[in-house]
């Protein structure tokens, strides 16, 4: 029960966070919300993509998203609308594919261990949530991208002085998202013993047994992690040394080339023409970080 309310009010205050942050721009619905506006293309065609198909005989995009990822994806519980650099980059592409971003997306959250499933039963028709590209992944899942590069990094309590980075976790509580890398590196590279490790389906459950005391650090990447300080920065810090790559791809059908062409396409120009800086400093660049779109890999 009360660590349900304690849930309510982190949501509250995250949305809240974001309310006093994320200054509407003019002609997106709602306000309030951190949506870029984007012009939709006209008579898009991508020639032998079963996926692109589907999506023109529903007149609908549905995209797989986070919801619970402040700054990258995530939903508001009061207005329901999502907002956050991957959502916006979602609706880049939408856009870019023909369909209003407005009123032709449906969002699916899916959680980071189903993922693959999602994606290869058709559940979505492409996924946008900080979603590392590895060749793991390749074997069931495309990925178009990255479009942008993360690293691991850790959350702990501000008051908390022992954990300096990957090496110092020895001995303490340490939780993240099933089926998500972070989890993996820290079981594959023993960075604490088993039975210190702590696991949920989303990153905000971890942030909440942080906060509890429950656990003394979560792990994942970097963006993620500053998302969540910047709604309790009194509570929680990110220790800075990141230790992975964590390069952000577009998730969709394996076999669909054409359309993994198409998206890579739209991200190349999103980079050179500017769509990619003016996303990134409405959402992400907010806090006052920089960064550069990384180079497409068209394996
Ligand atoms: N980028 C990492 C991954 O794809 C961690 C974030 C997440 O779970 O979405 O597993």
């Amino acid at each position: 029960m009360r660590a349900k309310k304690m849930r309510l009010v982190t949501v509250l205050a995250a949305s809240l966070a974001l309310a006093l942050t994320g200054c509407g721009r003019e002609g997106s619905p709602g306000g309030g919300d951190q949506q870029v506006k984007q012009d939709v293309a006209q008579n898009v065609q991508v020639q032998g993509s079963p996926t692109f198909d589907r999506m023109k005989q529903k007149g609908r995009v549905t995209i797989g998203v986070k919801e619970d990822q402040p700054g990258l994806g995530f939903r508001d519980p009061v207005t329901n609308e999502y907002s956050g650099f991957d959502i916006e980059i979602a609706r880049h592409i939408a856009a870019q594919l023909g369909f209003d971003p407005n009123t032709q997306i449906d969002y699916k959250p899916i959680p980071s261990t189903a993922r693959e499933q999602a994606i290869s039963t058709g559940e979505v028709d492409y996924y946008v949530g900080t979603y590392t590209i590895n060749a793991k992944r390749k074997e069931q899942v495309g990925f178009a991208g990255p479009y942008y590069m993360a690293g691991q990094d850790l959350l702990v309590r501000s008051d908390n002085t022992d954990i300096t980075g990957k090496d110092s976790l020895k001995g303490k509580k340490v939780c993240s998202a099933t089926g998500s890398t972070p989890i993996q590196k820290v079981k594959s590279e023993g960075l604490t013993e088993p039975q210190n490790i702590v696991e949920f389906q989303r990153y905000s459950e971890c942030v909440q047994q942080l906060l509890d005391r429950q656990i003394d650090a979560v792990t994942t990447d970097d963006a993620i992690l500053k998302g969540y300080a910047a709604q309790d920065p009194d509570k929680v810090k990110v220790v800075g040394k990141p230790f992975s790559e964590e390069p952000y791809g577009v998730g969709l059908s394996r076999d669909d080339n054409a359309l993994r062409g198409k998206i890579n396409d739209i991200l190349e120009q999103a980079a050179s023409g500017g769509e990619w800086k003016r996303i990134y400093d409405a959402t992400l660049g907010k806090s006052g970080s920089t960064a550069e779109p990384p180079k497409v890999d068209r394996y």
